[in-house]
């Protein structure tokens, strides 16, 4: 084990004035809370009580003061193999001591009724961490098994012991990336993983506690922990005390999982637990955590934390201490089980039940039992909890939220019915947006759903960089390379001219686009091309809370809907009846929305419309459509393109940099999962239109890079058929309205950015459009000039930009598209979606539906 690092002793004096401001209720930092973790005797006490305080007032706020909970449940060892080495654990262990790599179902099964029959109602998955990884056997198993990962398996079990038994899983499988826990989050209420510590040196060091685990790095531990509160995860954490840390790692510890908490608000519970030597394990002779260290540990956690944060200590981990944790400011005492052993910490069983109601009640408080997922995250239903889940839920929560104790835990059904779903809610929104507006600027939750603004404003401080400064010498530089070698614009040696020329202003910016449209002119000609489509938004129902989105409806807000597959046929009929070629189909990601939806949605349109081509589906969408249905990308997208999908919108994109995109959106997919999905689809044969929207809390570094990622991608898989930039449209956009973004780009940026796109992707994407509906008429006529050949579609409805606040309208007709190309000087062409062949007419293979757009 690493030796404590010497840390001097707090003054007295420094203590008093730490507990003093403790106590006083001000914002206490890192040094002071280091200090106070060295808090003893009376020191100690007068800090318990400060913290005993902030506990009370917590559960005042709940509405149930004086009641500390547990969970009743039962512990499932799902694999006992690890990746991971940690020097003080004995549940991980190696192949031969096994009698198989993994819990057979059935095993796993067992557990959990025996759990049921008990009156429990968690089961706590608790497994290695990627042990395939690492061990043959274990890889051997799964493959025996048909599953690709650990992570598939405790998926599949999750299902069964929902579907047999009725317990709600608890999953604690380690470090997880964005993709598993959208993947995870349909079987289960609520996820944990403890962060333990944000000492490096304690896993970068020989003889660290952590040397050695792959999984146990800090920075991977806390992206997880971002990762959750993005994807929506109620998720537990914690840190392990006495392994090695000082006092102010230990105080920062704390503080990066306030951090997180803060930014999100899905931390459900922190659990803080003290390191118990064990036999057999390298560090057997160290020293346990004293429960003073403890004790003081807690207290400080819930100082930091606040009143609204519950924190646990395990109750088997505390000897006789009950009163003691209680007094630290505990109000929760973790998972106990009447039927399994805690496998963790085999050698210390947990108290029985009763005696944990004895000693709470001695100690001044009532015990109550909670689900797995605590009593906020019940009440908000959706934004946290899968709609698959909702049923589990419900049926063993009482009115507050905490356990109904008298619950009977039986088995439901997870997967909803197959089909679509009703048409519900504003549906004529894609009408009425242009005559009576929006209800509200703003949805009911935005409060909650986008996470914490101030926290997000650090975020963005913390990233911005000033502009270069212009040289002319780099400006003649760009300008000589864009009529040489434009691609070569993208080369990183380059960036200097690049950067000068997506900043170019006055007479550069003049020479730039007229050196775009002559390059225009080059690769595809005079002719402005446009596509006769359709939008059809089939849901604008979404929890992802994208903080650029106007678009997005909580389930009650007055503005949301819904369409059936019929609605949407229908519109698709209609649409062909107005000479559409296209029907564009995106929506939110509802959580009503059964995973069959999106192929029965292409199956639809194709019948009532054989030879429509369907554009559908963002790449968010696809991902996770595919996550709930739980198959890859690969198998989501064949069964889509076998059902009909011609091609996929690249939306979604926004900025492809997570250091924008994490500031942008709360829960959208990372870059590198767009790449993975649009690549996936381009090797299917299914190709994809690319867009960068800009203008709001990025800089233009950010688009010259973007513009490099696409390039890559291109080169890789060749799929892009154009790109558009979209302009980010503010006026009801969350992320404006919370004073953060920018009011979307200047024209001098519009121009740069389409001038310098037609250059830069020269040779690998041909086509590069603008977006009428974003830009209005005239600047779109002036882009025309500079670097664009194409208009988009003619779009029939929009609700996307228009609920942003974009007062361009929502339709155009050939006549007035051809209007936009004429004032550029340019002739018209129809194009179809994938700019190859010529459009024709289409006939609808049944039914009949109104006009709605003059088409001359
Ligand atoms: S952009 Fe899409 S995923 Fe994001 S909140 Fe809006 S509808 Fe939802």
């Amino acid at each position: 084990m690493a030796d404590l690092l010497p840390e001097t002793a707090p003054t007295d004096a420094s203590l008093r004035r730490a507990l003093r401001r403790a106590r006083d209720g001000a914002v206490i930092d890192v040094a002071e809370a280091a200090v106070l973790l060295a808090a003893r005797g009376e020191h100690l006490d007068e800090l318990l009580a400060v913290a005993s305080r902030v506990r009370d007032a917590g559960l005042v706020a709940e509405g149930r003061p004086g009641v500390v909970t547990y969970s009743r449940k039962v512990f499932v060892p799902l694999t006992r193999l690890c990746q991971d080495r940690c020097h003080y654990c004995t549940f991980a262990t190696v192949p031969h001591r096994l009698p198989a790599a993994f819990l057979e179902r059935d095993e796993v099964l067992e557990i959990a009724r025996a759990g049921a029959a008990a009156g429990c109602k968690e089961a706590l998955f608790t497994l290695g961490d990627r042990p395939e990884a690492r061990w043959p056997a274990a890889r051997e198993w799964l493959d025996a098994r048909g599953y690709d990962s650990t992570l598939d398996y405790v998926r599949a079990c999750a299902i069964a012991v929902l579907e047999e038994t009725g317990l709600l899983p608890h999953l604690n499988p380690g470090v997880l990336s964005w993709e598993d826990l959208t993947r995870l989050k349909p079987v289960a209420p609520s996820m944990g993983m403890m962060l333990e510590t944000t000492a490096t040196r304690l896993w970068s060091e020989p003889g660290g506690p952590h040397y050695g685990s792959p999984d146990k790095e800090p920075a991977v531990r806390l992206r997880t922990l971002t990762d959750a509160g993005r994807v929506g995860v109620p998720f537990t954490t914690g840190i392990l005390i006495g392994i090695g840390e000082n006092r102010t790692e230990r105080a920062e510890s704390v503080f990066a999982i306030r951090a997180a908490a803060r930014a999100a608000g899905h931390i459900q519970e922190v659990i803080v637990q003290n390191f118990r030597a064990k036999p057999d394990t390298a560090m057997r002779n160290d020293p346990d955590a004293d429960l003073d260290d403890l004790a003081a540990t807690i207290a400080v956690t819930r100082i930091v934390l606040g009143p609204k944060m519950r924190v646990q200590a395990p109750p088997n981990l505390v000897g006789s201490e009950f009163a003691l944790m209680l007094r630290a400011g505990i109000d929760d005492w973790g998972g106990v089980s009447p039927v399994t052993a805690d496998h963790v910490n085999p050698e210390r069983p947990w108290p029985a039940i009763d005696e944990l109601a004895t000693r709470s009640a001695a100690a001044g408080f009532t015990l109550r039992e909670r689900l797995t997922v605590y009593p906020g995250y019940v009440r908000a239903g959706s934004p946290w909890i899968d709609t698959r889940l909702h049923a589990h839920v419900a049926a063993l929560a009482d009115a507050d939220g905490l356990a109904d104790e008298s619950a009977v835990v039986e088995g439901r059904p997870w997967q909803e019915p197959d089909g679509g779903f009703a048409s519900t809610g504003r549906t004529d929104l894609h009408a009425a947006i242009d005559t009576e507006g929006r209800t509200d600027d703003r949805r009911g939750d935005f409060a909650s759903v986008y996470g914490d603004w101030d926290s997000l404003r650090e975020q963005l401080d913390a990233t911005r960089r000033s502009a270069p400064e212009r040289l002319d010498s780099d400006v003649r530089a760009g300008l000589a390379l864009a009529s040489t070698d434009p691609a070569a614009l993208l080369d990183p040696a380059h960036d200097a001219a690049a950067m000068a020329l997506i900043l170019a202003e006055g007479p550069a910016l003049e020479e730039l686009t007229r050196l775009a449209d002559d390059l225009r002119r080059d690769v595809v000609g005079d002719e402005v091309t446009y596509v006769v489509n359709r939008n059809i938004n089939f849901s604008n129902v979404c929890y992802v809370g994208c903080r650029f989105c106007a678009f997005a409806q909580r389930e009650r807000d007055a503005d949301a809907f819904r369409l059936s597959l019929d609605e949407v046929a229908a519109r698709a009929v209609e649409a062909a009846r107005d000479g559409a070629t296209e029907v564009c189909v995106q929506g939110g990601i509802d959580p009503q929305l059964p995973v069959t939806f999106y192929a029965d949605l292409v199956r639809a349109v194709k019948a009532a419309v054989p030879d429509m081509h369907v554009h559908a589906f963002s790449p968010m969408e696809i991902v996770s459509a595919a996550a709930k249905a739980g198959v890859s990308i690969e198998e989501w997208l064949t069964e889509l393109r076998d059902a009909g999908l011609g091609s996929i919108p690249g939306t979604a994109a926004e900025i492809l940099d997570d250091e924008v995109r994490w500031v942008l959106t709360k829960g959208k997919l990372p870059a590198a999962q767009w790449l993975e999905v649009v690549g996936t689809a381009h090797r299917l044969g299914i190709p994809s239109s690319s867009t960068m929207m800009y203008g709001h809390v990025d800089e233009p570094r950010h688009w010259l890079g973007h513009l490099r990622t696409l390039a890559r991608q291109q080169d890789r898989s060749g799929g892009f058929t154009e790109f558009v930039p979209l302009p980010f449209v503010h006026h009801n956009a969350p992320i404006y309205l919370a004073g953060l973004a920018r009011p979307g780009p200047t024209e001098r940026d519009n121009r740069a950015v389409h001038a310098v796109a037609r250059l830069a992707l020269h040779g690998r994407i041909d086509h590069v459009q603008c977006s009428w509906v974003k830009l209005g008429d005239d600047l779109s006529a002036d882009i025309l000039r500079g670097g664009a050949d194409d208009m988009g579609g003619t779009l029939m409805e929009e609700t996307i930009s228009r609920m942003a606040g974009s007062e361009n309208g929502s339709a155009r007709t050939v006549t007035e598209l051809a209007a936009i190309a004429h004032a550029a000087g340019r002739p018209v062409r129809q194009r179809t979606t994938t700019y190859v062949g010529s459009p024709s007419r289409l006939e609808p293979a049944a039914g009949a539906g109104p006009r709605l757009l003059p088409l001359a």
